[in-house]
């Protein structure tokens, strides 16, 4: 007959069927707590019943496997022996808690009763055993409050109306007893007063429930095991696993623990501690007590929790006794455990602990949740001591925690007492305060006045950009995390937040309101990108510290672990700058067309037009050389400041009548510049209409109508690398040909380019000039046909902005009508511009980059688009085998540790599992 299937692992007297990593099967609490008793932690006895019996549970109605009940009593028994008290006994009663515990922790998410096993049969006797009615009363109407709440009331599915809880009224019993008793906090009632107080509770919960309250130990636990179960599904539990993307299956555990008491009087306590401190990472004990109290009291805030040691106190606690003087040797010897648990888990860990008539009792250890500073402190100083290995260290901040490192933040503590206007979109991370504006010109003219504006917007538009570069934040009440505010705001690293939809932005009438309150120009608000709130008034900004020496040295370790590099984009040598100080090794998209847009960008783009709007070749030719210098002089800082790193420098790209003035004063000037009459002008500019622009006359097409367009670029890259050579400066351009989809297109424009080439070497004396001629991959077409456009490319970059709009046929500026349902509807897993589609797009960059290679082995390979940015699709850029990764010069850290933690996670594969489970016996 087959061995009846494990439901229940023991732990107890320095001895655990269970180990730290069966979280799975044992939830990380019960995996935990039998890890702490085989390391000699002192650990009041137990059993965890595993998350296959809950899982059974849901599958079977809710019923049981059949063999729980015998090892359950088994366990019971097991309890029974360690702590020398009989479960249900007159004489001399164990009691026990029943906790949950998920595999991720989820804190508070799940229920817990404690002092199981109190009846009026087990009262007298634990009364005498403890000699201490008051406690034993506390335990009681704890017991009471607890269970019903929890079995009676939560488990059996009762939805009683807000504020009819069985705890509330119970709790509101009390608060009445307290009144009448005159006493201020609960440890003022007496024995009497609670005994009174559990007959009051019984007789309410008779009333409200309809049931009496459970008078049987046995009834009691198996109440209390189910409850647990039940709370999986619990309403709180289920929203929590859909934001924290836990799946349903997993189950939880439970698990029954002997009882010791923080309630026993003021040689007794209860608290929680973190071996460091969670705010901040500093490698300080750092934790809050309570004398006297039990379980929850601590975080639920009934009284004032004391200091854990005189180090870590705050104003908070001036005046409260630390646990340090209260109980200097118990604070010793947790000392102790906090040195083993932190040795033993290499990481900072979250702890529970009660101290029962002075003896300590640990209750709980797990990773304790950080933010981002706290992770980063740690991750440095545990790596500077080696007490964890570099590979393990980079695992250690998120790159969301990163994020948070990198912008300035509203001061949490003002955040805390100011109540939130609205609450949208967090578009782009980090905190700022800034007076209202409401057009992107208004923006520019209160910031030159030096003015700190925050653009609101009930949407923004591409005509906005110079509005919102010269604003300190951007707020638009409508748009999704994919809109053109937040995608701009992200590039920037500014702070964002879209759709704030409760929010009515009227420009015309330039108010902002929500509900009651208006804001008006000028006005202050506050904005936490982070999470997206809006605040109104002016809320204190914390800096970040750009030479954070911390963010430095954790990131050059990151450097010596990754293979991907890692460049940015950037279109000005002031761009190329804030680069390098991220850690940029290169620019992979220099986008031309930038210098005819915003500050400076009158005279060059008068020239632009002037050649956008000529009649032939030899107009088009006059204007190009007046607007030569500029894109020269534009190109050869952008190289400078990078050198000797290497610049992609993409070919002008953007469809020109992008660029026709409808300025009536702009198109008397230019006529007049080009001899001809306004209506010609316009007419011109007319037949530049395009019906599908972001298909037509752009990219490459435009260097093969026009050549000379082509060869005047060429030639201003290449005479300012020239130059930049002749001035010692190493300059490494790399020409960019974009829109391709066949590789005589990359030839047509090879041979313009070998012709400059020819012609500017012998201009400047050269020998030779050290510069790549490659190709965007962004049409379909050309992925397939990456073998063939290897032959003329020597490097390819991703467009996979494009690649995934054209792959897709989605327009990336018109998605905001159907993706938001796409998504809700599952119909794709994520936003395809945010992270990579790995299934479809994914497959035509592994198709590009296998048949380019074929070709040409060496052929380099980045990436250039959005996704450059995204930590999981850096992790597929990796896989893939790309040479570099591009993004925005902000998300130029991110990409160095997201490229670390993929090289960590690709060797730690390859080696195998680091510990080897053990193999079974038999
Ligand atoms: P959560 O997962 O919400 O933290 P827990 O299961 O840890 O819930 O229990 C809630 C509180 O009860 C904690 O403060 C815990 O330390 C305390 N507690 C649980 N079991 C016992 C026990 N056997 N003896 C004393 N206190 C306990
Ligand atoms: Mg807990
Ligand atoms: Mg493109």
């Amino acid at each position: 007959m087959a061995k009846a299937k494990r439901c229940v692992y023991f732990f107890g007297a320095g001895k655990a069927d269970g180990r730290a990593d069966m979280k799975e099967l044992l939830g990380g609490k019960g995996a935990n707590l039998a890890e702490m008793t085989s390391l000699g932690i002192p650990v009041p006895a137990g059993f965890t019943i595993t998350t296959e019996v809950c899982t059974h549970f849901y599958k079977h109605s809710r019923r049981y496997p059949k063999e729980l009940k015998i090892q359950v009593d088994r366990a019971v028994g097991g309890i029974e022996k360690v702590m020398g008290a009989r479960f249900g006994n007159a004489d001399n009663p164990l009691l026990v808690s029943c906790r949950s515990g998920a595999r991720a922790s989820m804190p508070g998410m799940m229920e817990t009763v404690l002092n199981i096993g109190l009846t009026t049969g087990t009262i007298p006797g634990m009364i005498k055993l403890t000699g201490n009615p008051r406690f034993v009363w506390d335990a009681y109407r704890r017991l009471i409050t607890m269970y019903t709440d929890v079995v009676m009331e939560k488990a059996a599915g009762l939805e009683p109306a807000e504020g009819k809880g069985i705890r509330q009224q119970l709790e509101h019993q009390m608060q009445q007893m307290k009144q009448r008793a005159g006493a201020t906090g609960d440890t003022d009632l007496t024995a009497e007063h609670l005994k009174e107080l559990t007959a009051t509770y019984k007789k309410k919960v008779q009333e409200v429930l309809g049931k009496p309250f459970p008078d049987d130990a046995q009834e009691q636990l198996w109440g209390a095991i189910g409850a647990v179960f039940q709370s999986w599904n619990g309403k709180r539990a289920i929203s929590y696993r859909r934001i924290e993307g836990i799946p349903d299956e997993w189950g939880t555990a439970v698990n029954v623990q002997a009882m010791v008491f923080g309630n026993m009087g003021d040689n007794s306590a209860t608290g929680v501690a973190f071996t460091r401190n969670p705010a901040t990472g500093e490698n300080k004990f750092f934790g809050e007590w309570l004398a006297n109290a039990q379980g929850e009291d601590v975080v639920a805030g009934i009284r004032t929790p004391n200091p854990l040691n005189e180090e870590t106190r705050s104003d908070h606690s001036a005046g409260l006794q630390s646990l340090q003087h209260a109980m200097p040797a118990v604070y010793k010897q947790l000392v102790a455990i906090r040195n083993k648990l932190e040795r033993h888990y290499r990481d900072m860990q979250d702890i529970e602990f009660t101290i029962q008539d002075g003896r300590l009792w640990m209750l709980q250890t797990r990773t304790g949740k950080r933010n981002g500073p706290a992770a980063l402190r740690m991750a440095v100083e545990m790596m500077r001591e080696r007490f964890i290995p570099k590979e393990t260290g980079v695992t250690r901040v998120t790159p969301a925690q990163l994020d948070e490192l990198l912008h300035p933040i509203l001061d949490p503590k003002a955040e805390q007492t100011a109540g939130a206007l609205a609450k949208g979109l967090p578009a782009g991370p980090g905190g700022a305060a800034g007076r209202i504006v409401f057009t992107a010109a208004d923006a520019v003219a209160w910031a030159e006045r030096g003015e700190n504006v925050i653009l609101c917007r009930e949407e923004t538009n591409p005509e906005d950009v110079e509005g919102m570069r010269a604003a300190k934040a951007i707020l638009t009440a409508r748009g999704g995390m994919t809109s053109h505010a937040a995608l701009v705001a992200r590039g920037w690293g500014k702070c964002c937040i879209v759709g704030a939809g409760a929010l009515k932005i009227q420009a015309g009438a330039k108010t902002l309101s929500a509900d009651a309150t208006v804001l008006r120009e000028g006005d202050w608000i506050s904005l936490n990108g982070t999470k997206g709130l809006v605040y109104a008034g002016q809320l204190p900004t914390v800096d970040p510290d750009p030479e954070n020496p911390r963010l430095v040295e954790f990131l050059k370790v990151c450097d010596s672990l990754r293979r991907l590099g890692v460049r940015a984009n950037a279109d000005t040598p002031e761009d190329a700058r804030v680069a390098r100080t991220f850690g940029a090794e290169g620019i992979g998209l220099v986008r031309t067309e930038h210098m005819f847009y915003g500050e400076g960008a009158e005279v060059p783009l008068f020239k632009l037009r002037k050649m956008i709007l000529s009649g032939s070749e030899k107009e088009r030719r006059a204007a190009l050389a007046e607007l030569f210098p500029h894109v020269k002089a534009d190109l050869k800082g952008t190289l400078k400041a990078m050198a000797p790193y290497p610049v992609t420098i993409r070919l002008l790209d953007p469809p020109l009548h992008e660029f026709v003035p409808r300025d009536e004063a702009v198109q008397r000037e230019l006529a007049e510049s080009l001899g001809i009459d306004v209506a010609e002008i316009r007419k011109r500019g007319e037949q530049l209409h395009e019906t599908n622009p972001m298909m037509g006359h752009r990219g490459v097409r435009l260097g093969i109508t026009y050549p000379e367009v082509t060869e005047m670029q060429v030639r201003a890259i290449l005479e300012g690398a020239a130059e930049l050579h002749k001035e010692g400066v190493k300059a490494r351009p790399e020409i960019m040909i974009p829109v391709t989809c066949a590789v005589a297109e990359i030839r047509d424009q090879a041979d313009i380019i070998a012709r400059v080439k020819a012609e500017v070497l012998k201009k400047f004396g050269l020998k030779k000039l050290d510069f790549l001629v490659g190709t965007m991959i962004e049409i379909p077409r050309a992925a397939l046909t990456a073998g063939e456009m290897a032959q003329a490319a020597e490097f390819f970059s991703f467009g996979t902005n494009d690649l995934t709009q054209m792959g897709f046929g989605f327009s990336r500026d018109d998605i905001g009508a159907f993706m938001p349902d796409y998504l809700k509807k599952a119909i794709l897993p994520a936003d395809p511009f945010q992270t990579i589609d790995q299934t479809g797009i994914g497959e035509l960059i592994r198709i590009g980059i296998e048949r380019g290679r074929a070709t040409r082995a060496k052929l380099k390979i980045g990436i250039c688009g959005e996704h450059g940015g995204d930590p999981v699709s850096i992790h597929f850029c990796h896989r893939v085998g790309m040479d570099y990764v591009s993004c925005s010069p902000f998300r130029v850290p991110i990409a160095r540790l997201a490229a670390a933690q993929i090289a960590v996670q690709d060797a730690q594969a390859k080696k195998g599992p680091a510990r080897p489970k053990k193999k079974k016996k038999k």
